[in-house]
């Protein structure tokens, strides 16, 4: 009935998420609010683990690729579900080392990682660098000399592949910020250096392709690329790549017209080539690295706001101004993105009006959505925008000094406080003059 299996419908015409109600809880946690659903979490996380043992046995690590929400919380749970994290800054990585997350099953990814950064990652004894450019190869190199230890690394690799999504999220192509091109040479090149480098070990190859791709093709396809690039290197480098990380990127659904492919068909999809190729090229089966970010915890969120001013301009649109906006939730500023929208207290009430739902913020770009479908709604209602788990929380600001909302866990029923809400003690506690 929903976009996410998480929410569903009480007695009382009320949303609910992971069996609780939405309504209580933005009365007992107050609006704008995040809720998240721990369970559906875990049950993801368990969907692509077995999906991976199942269709290839145990030579594999998922790994939850902690940009898409990033609080102490989340390490957790992933830690306890066995998965790795893949961390793309300082913060991301102590933030999962204070929440007691083992170093060694953490990847640091960045294709611009400052010293400082490698030192801390070396310092905790991280797992691999994801290593994106020959400056950042010779600079962990050095770092890990002065350590007097050998890095694992493996490198991002640009396949040539062209997914199918928003240009700002897609990865793969020769035009990317990210990672060493195959078509021109300059991934077999940066890899030859790294096999001589004393103080780096070369474990793996890595591509990521972009994110919110439904197609499951293209994963097979980066597959096969890379399966390719693993034989080149064996056979003209007498060099064994152990390890081949295919990234994340698979699809979510925003709205009923999303329609991702279930987890455990793009899992075998792309696990078939692999073993194909690696039959075809002559090379030893892999371990296989795959790393969802946004397919982990999108669907398991909501976010609550309450409805302020309602604007009717009269043959042009309605404007629905909510009490939070591009703070929370820049998608819709940043990539147009849709979103399904509910009035939880009346979850099954006919959406018959077509608004623009708007923030509070002092920027006219500041919208959550346009055309979205609603029941008509007023002053006061609460307002539900749902698969918001991924890229909203971790991409929140304090622009117009607004706190950033609190995260509320829901497991079975019970909810629990993960993030409090930022006070306004908060927001000048690093202003020192
Ligand atoms: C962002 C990113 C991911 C996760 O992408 P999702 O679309 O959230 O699954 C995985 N790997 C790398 C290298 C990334 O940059």
């Amino acid at each position: 009935m929903f976009v996410s299996d998480s929410l569903s419908v009480n007695s009382r015409g009320h949303l609910t998420i992971g069996g609780a109600d939405v309504v209580s809880l933005a009365e007992k946690y107050g609006t704008p609010l995040y809720i998240m659903d721990e369970d559906k979490i875990r049950r993801t996380c368990r969907a692509y683990t077995s999906a991976l043992k199942q269709c290839y046995g145990d030579s594999h690590t998922v790994f939850y690729a902690s940009k898409a929400f990033s609080a102490k919380y989340i390490y957790k749970i992933i830690a306890e579900e066995g998965l790795g994290a893949d961390v793309v800054s300082g913060g991301e990585l102590y933030t999962a080392i204070k929440a007691g997350f083992p170093a060694d099953r953490i990847h640091f990814h960045g294709n611009n990682k400052t010293s400082a950064e490698i030192e801390l990652a070396i310092k905790y004894g991280i797992g691999q660098f994801v290593v994106d450019n020959d400056e950042e190869l010779n600079l962990i190199n050095e770092i890990a000399k002065r350590e007097n230890i050998v890095a694992d690394i493996s490198f991002r690799v640009k396949p040539g592949i062209d997914a199918h999504t928003h240009d700002f999220v897609k990865t793969g192509q020769i035009d990317s910020k990210f990672g060493v091109a195959l078509e021109n040479g300059e991934a077999f090149e940066i890899v030859k250096k790294a096999i001589s480098l004393p103080n780096i070990r070369l474990c793996g190859v890595h591509c990521h392709i972009g994110s919110q791709i439904f197609d499951i093709e293209p994963f097979a396809h980066a597959a096969e690329v890379m399966m390719a690039f693993v034989a080149k290197i064996k056979n003209e480098l007498s060099y064994e790549i152990c390890e081949l990380n295919l990234g994340g990127g698979f699809g979510v659904r925003y709205t009923e017209a999303d329609d991702p492919k279930s987890i455990f068909d793009a899992v075998k999809n792309f696990t078939d080539a692999v073993k194909r190729e690696a039959e075809k090229f002559g090379v030893k089966l892999p371990h296989i690295s795959i790393e969802p970010g946004r397919s982990i915890v999108a669907e398991a969120g909501i976010t609550v706001y309450a409805v302020g001013a309602v604007k009717e301009i009269k043959g042009i649109r309605t404007y629905i101004s909510v009490d939070g906006g591009m703070t929370d939730n820049p998608r819709y500023a940043l990539y147009g993105s849709e979103y399904t929208m509910l009035l939880p207290e009346r979850a099954l009430a006919e959406k018959t009006e077509c608004v623009t739902v708007a923030g509070r913020n002092c920027e006219s770009g500041d919208l959550l959505g346009e055309n979205i479908s609603l029941p008509k709604a007023q002053p006061g209602d609460l307002l539900a925008v749902l698969t918001t788990g991924a890229y909203n929380y971790s991409m929140a600001s304090n622009y117009n000094r607004v706190p950033r909302p609190p995260v509320v866990m829901v497991n079975n029923g019970e909810d629990k406080l993960v993030v409090k809400r930022e006070t306004y003690e908060d927001i000048i506690a690093n202003d020192i003059m």
